[in-house]
């Protein structure tokens, strides 16, 4: 009956039994999930990107051993829509959430919830003020820290980048190795003031003194917008600007490489993306107050067990990262906007043609854009721009009134998507928060934003 005999069997079933204990390192039903998102990153400010400062050693090593998405197109130009939108997989114009009296429909699934129902420990830490959890995002979470009491201060914080991942790192310390969690890491680390420690920013200094300027209460508009900075004062922000990228991506170089010798990483997917970036003057502004590229284009970078290095060259949006992440753990997406990016990250080619890539920014909207092959149409109520972004990819030739057949088949494309959009059924009507607390106001305030 056993021709084997019975030492073979007892052989077998110790084989078997040690799989079952010992699962395949990248066997995706095993695998973790970290999301970072790098508030206000450019993309091109990244040297994975092309950028030729030496601004991010550590996410240009993430990129190339994983994936890079090389044009996320973000569906907003603002903190609260555009992270709205990465957790739910829809766009503002569905999702709703376009204003701070806004906050998420309970009806609109979110990433944190999928995961917790499948079982995931779910903790975030991350810089509040949109990112504040009564906004909607703290739905799956087990834990939802948006500000802490600073060693020796009365007063609550924001958490600063290095906190969140050193608290992370506690935190995944303190599961069972059976456990999976997903783990969510915000910060603000690079947004305006731009204040970063002086081995950083002498990295990056390529202004005289006379440039300098006060950053800190002087964010957003209008304040830097009606100083009427001059070319080099712009410059000044702007090198600062890198030195606090620098110094999130030190950050996170020894946050990876302790996860890393923990053996951490060998079954987790890490994926790191912003939610827009930053003006400089490019176009008459500081802040990322307009839909240009230096405001739309951000990174998305994903690496871990399982996912070869490439880089993806479609363009997609932040509406794909809640699918693609689903997918990549194997678990179903609920339905959304946004595409699974999973045969593209298997360097499976689309025969499909690639997607416009729309944004809005403010409540109507007033501001709309569309990127459809070389082409950037950007719409206000009464005027429009056309850019050829891959030629012009400072976006200083607009080309409205010479291109007149590529403006109206962009505006056509616009409109087709407000009407599709204004019947889908994913469409959700977001709550109102209400009166916003005095100190949410204030923390708006220093960031730049007049609630
Ligand atoms: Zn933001």
């Amino acid at each position: 009956m056993y021709p084997w005999g019975l030492h073979g069997l007892l052989l077998a079933l110790a084989v078997a039994v040690g799989c079952a204990d010992r699962p395949e390192p990248d066997d995706p039903t095993r695998r973790n999930l970290i999301l970072i998102s790098i508030d206000t990153l450019r993309a091109d400010r990244l040297g994975a990107y092309g950028y030729d400062r030496d601004t991010s050693p550590t996410l240009d090593a993430l990129a190339a051993r994983g994936v890079r998405f090389e044009t996320v197109i973000a569906e907003s130009s603002w903190t609260l829509p555009s992270h709205i939108t990465l957790f739910t997989g829809l766009s503002p114009a569905l999702h709703g959430v376009v204003s701070p009296e806004h906050k998420l429909a309970e009806s609109v699934p979110v990433l944190t919830e999928v995961l917790r129902e499948r079982g995931f420990r779910t903790f975030a830490f991350t810089g509040g003020i949109y990112l504040a959890p009564n906004f909607g995002f703290d739905r799956g979470f087990e834990t939802y820290a948006s500000a802490m009491h600073e060693s020796g201060s009365e007063e609550m914080r924001p958490i600063a980048f290095r906190t969140a991942l050193a608290y992370t790192q506690r935190r995944i310390a303190e599961f069972d190795p059976s456990e999976r969690f997903f783990a969510f890491i915000h910060t603000y680390d690079v947004h305006c003031p731009y204040e970063s420690p002086a081995e950083y920013t002498e990295m990056f200094d390529s202004r005289p003194a006379s440039d300098q300027i006060e950053t800190q209460g002087n964010c957003g508009n209008p304040t830097f917008n009606e100083m009427q900075l001059s070319q080099g004062q712009a410059q000044f922000l702007s090198d600062r600007y890198d030195a606090g990228i620098r110094q999130a991506d030190d950050h996170l170089g020894r946050f990876l490489a302790r996860l890393e010798k923990r053996g951490v990483l060998e079954d987790t997917v890490v994926a790191v993306v912003s939610d827009h970036g930053e003006e400089f003057l490019e176009h008459g502004q500081i802040g990322h107050l307009t839909l240009h590229m230096e405001i739309l284009r951000v990174p998305w970078i994903v690496a871990g067990p399982g996912i070869e290095s490439r880089v993806v060259t479609e363009p997609v949006g932040l509406e794909d990262v809640m699918p693609t992440l689903l997918a990549l753990l194997e678990i179903p997406s609920p339905p959304t906007e946004g595409v699974s990016m999973l045969p593209a990250i298997r360097g499976e080619r689309r025969s499909a043609p690639d997607r416009a890539r729309f944004s809005e920014l403010g409540v109507g909207p007033e501001l709309r854009s569309a990127v459809l092959g070389d082409h950037h149409i950007i719409e206000g109520w009464n005027h429009r721009m056309l850019f050829d972004w891959r030629a012009d990819p400072n976006e200083q030739i607009d080309l409205a009134t010479t291109e007149a057949d590529r403006v109206a088949e962009l505006r056509a494309v616009l409109m087709e998507n407000a009407g599709l959009r204004s019947k889908s059924p994913l469409k959700a009507k977001a709550g109102l928060m209400g009166q916003l607390d005095e100190d949410l106001k204030r923390r708006l305030r220093a960031l730049g934003y007049a609630p």
